[in-house]
């Protein structure tokens, strides 16, 4: 179809952070079609004129060496963080600088959605965003931090629609 296009969006974040919430909210009323075991679920999503082929690989910490093999092609990474569980932000900071280092995701551009936003004393995008220092550290990279809560799927939109933006 003319001016469709496809693009594989990698969706990380620690366990527990709501990746499969948003991934399934994005994807409403289809049978999940999970591969538990290998710990990864991989939906297409067609959003606008756009196909996001999304990938939500497990968070947990045996399972986190095996990002890595998920990067290569990657167009945009959507990083999500649990803006409520202020105790683990600095260990999602962590991985999420790992992630972009990495030579095969120097040019993706970096979506967080700063999820959970519904709870009493959440961290707000900004202050997430202030945490986790991208004004000093991404010189090159397109980011943008986004709040949302993936019970009602209030920001998800607004995410993609900031991908589309600013993608080829
Ligand atoms: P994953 O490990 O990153 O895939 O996280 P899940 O999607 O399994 O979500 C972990 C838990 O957080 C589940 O109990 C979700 O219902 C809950 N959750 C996810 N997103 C939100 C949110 O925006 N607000 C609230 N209050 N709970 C959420």
């Amino acid at each position: 179809m003319f001016g469709y296009r496809e693009m594989k969006i990698l969706m990380l974040g620690l366990d527990n952070a709501g990746k499969t919430t948003i991934l399934y909210k994005l994807k409403l009323n289809k049978i999940k079609t999970s591969a538990p075991t290998v710990g990864f679920n991989v939906e297409t999503v067609s959003f606008r004129n756009v196909k996001f082929n999304m990938w939500d690989v497990g968070g947990q910490d045996r399972l986190r060496p095996l990002w890595r093999h998920y990067f290569p092609a990657t167009t945009a990474l959507i990083f999500v963080v649990d803006s409520h569980d202020i105790k683990r932000l600095n260990e999602a900071k962590e991985e999420l600088y790992s992630i972009i280092s990495d030579k095969e995701m120097e040019d993706v551009v970096l979506l967080v959605l700063a999820n959970k936003q519904d709870l009493k004393d959440a961290m707000s995008p900004h202050e997430i965003s202030e945490y986790l220092d991208f004004k000093q550290h991404l010189k090159n990279q397109l980011w943008c931090v986004i709040g949302s809560n993936a019970l009602t799927g209030q920001g998800l939109v607004e995410g993609l629609s900031w991908i589309t933006n600013n993608t080829k």
